[in-house]
């Protein structure tokens, strides 16, 4: 009897997988797409609009919630295709507040981490304090892929190695979950930084999509120039991403400007040395018009010094760029420490004397390992294993 129940279990388990596996996720569906299982199903135009509304401008993420809609076409959304796309399974909150990170489980059972971050609107440049109602920035740094395959050293991501790439739907779900959740708290969402888990141009004809979806002016209409997307430098990407003329902002994980300090920190670039990253960041500059954002993670000894300070800025020169550093975020795996104020004021002053703009970034939610390389850890780890 013990073994039967068990394989009724297992059968239960399968006939779940496969209708999970079987069933498309709502948020995975364009527009155009959208309209045609609607055609195909024999309904009016118009419920194509109805439900892209629905979704991307009511926030309902539930069937139920379509209340516009008869029930017959209620049910046939609920069995045909997958609106639970991420499962909250713990949410952490920063000791000042301000950084909320939150696992979510997906349909196969894998994870990923979201990271939401409220800035005061005094943090916030004047202009922007105007258009959103004095509320602060609110910024979402969202995931691509469960894991890394780039392999960056300090970065608990690249630790974990490079588990599959998310859906276009589920890099879109991470935005709408926030979307709604700041909805009902009667604020909106202001940036959305694709630098969480995964490389976003490993994974780029999903991620295009998904940021397309979001700025489409019929649905969320999410603004291009509110989006970052974060590469450590893929340059073939890096290239077709100029060629596309997409209005999303760009930065580059640089972190060295010496190609064997460089290759020790992201093993990638060895692919791509640095002046070939260089020339392609030009050439972005040139065909876009737009600024580059170079990250810099100070790793106190090894990549904080004046030396290396000054061979960035020579570097740099000419470009149209920012240079934002970062003092390291502790991960298990690494060993490297983080730079003290006093050397990142010291690492700023050169680049700014030498005419290249520099900004020290706040570290935010390190105490629940929310902050930049730092996703996948302990709530991942426990519902992994
Ligand atoms: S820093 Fe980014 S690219 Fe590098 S391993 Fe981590 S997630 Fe991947």
């Amino acid at each position: 009897m013990r073994c039967h129940g068990f394989r009724a279990v297992h059968i239960l388990f399968a006939v779940i997988k496969f209708h999970q596996m079987s069933t498309s996720l709502i948020f995975d569906l364009s527009l155009a797409k959208l309209a045609s299982l609607l055609v195909e199903w024999g309904e009016p135009a118009y419920r194509t609009r109805q439900i892209w509304h629905g979704l991307y401008r009511n926030f309902w993420n539930t069937p139920e919630e379509f209340t516009n809609l008869p029930g017959a076409l209620r049910l046939k959304l609920t069995e045909s295709l997958e609106f639970n796309i991420l499962v909250r399974s713990s949410t952490l909150q920063s000791s000042d507040g301000e950084t909320v990170k939150t696992l979510f489980q997906l349909n196969d059972g894998k994870a990923i981490e979201t990271v939401l971050m409220k800035y005061d609107p005094f943090e916030v440049p004047q202009h922007e304090q105007i258009e959103y109602s004095g509320q602060g920035r609110r910024t979402l740094c969202i995931s691509t892929q469960v894991g890394c395959a780039m392999g960056c050293v300090f970065c608990a991501t690249g630790q974990m190695g490079f588990k599959r790439h998310l859906s276009s739907g589920e890099i879109v779900a991470q935005v709408m979950y926030y979307a709604r959740m700041l909805h009902d708290q009667g604020e909106v969402l202001t940036n959305v930084v694709v630098m969480g888990m995964g490389e976003p141009f490993h994974n780029y004809e999903n991620t295009m999509t998904a940021l397309d979806q979001l700025n489409d002016p019929s649905g969320y209409n999410f603004g291009a120039r509110r989006f970052t997307i974060s590469t450590v430098g893929l340059v073939p990407a890096i290239r077709r991403f100029a060629s596309e003329k997409r209005q999303f902002n760009l930065a580059i994980s640089l972190h060295a400007v010496d190609d064997a300090l460089r290759a020790s920190i992201l093993p990638v670039s060895k692919n791509y040395l640095i002046d070939e990253l260089l020339e392609a960041c030009r050439d972005y500059v040139a065909v876009t018009g737009r600024r580059i954002t170079f990250e810099w993670a100070l790793v106190y000894g090894l990549n904080d010094t004046s030396e290396q300070a000054h061979l960035l800025a020579s570097k740099l020169k000419g470009l149209l760029c920012h240079v934002n550093v970062i003092p390291l975020n502790p991960t298990d795996g690494y060993s490297g420490k983080a730079s003290t104020r006093l050397r990142a004021n010291e690492f700023k002053n050169i680049l700014t004397r030498s005419g290249v703009p520099c900004t020290i970034r706040l570290r935010r939610g390190v105490d629940i390992q929310a902050g930049c390389g730092q996703l996948e850890s302990i709530l991942y780890k426990s519902i992994q294993k």
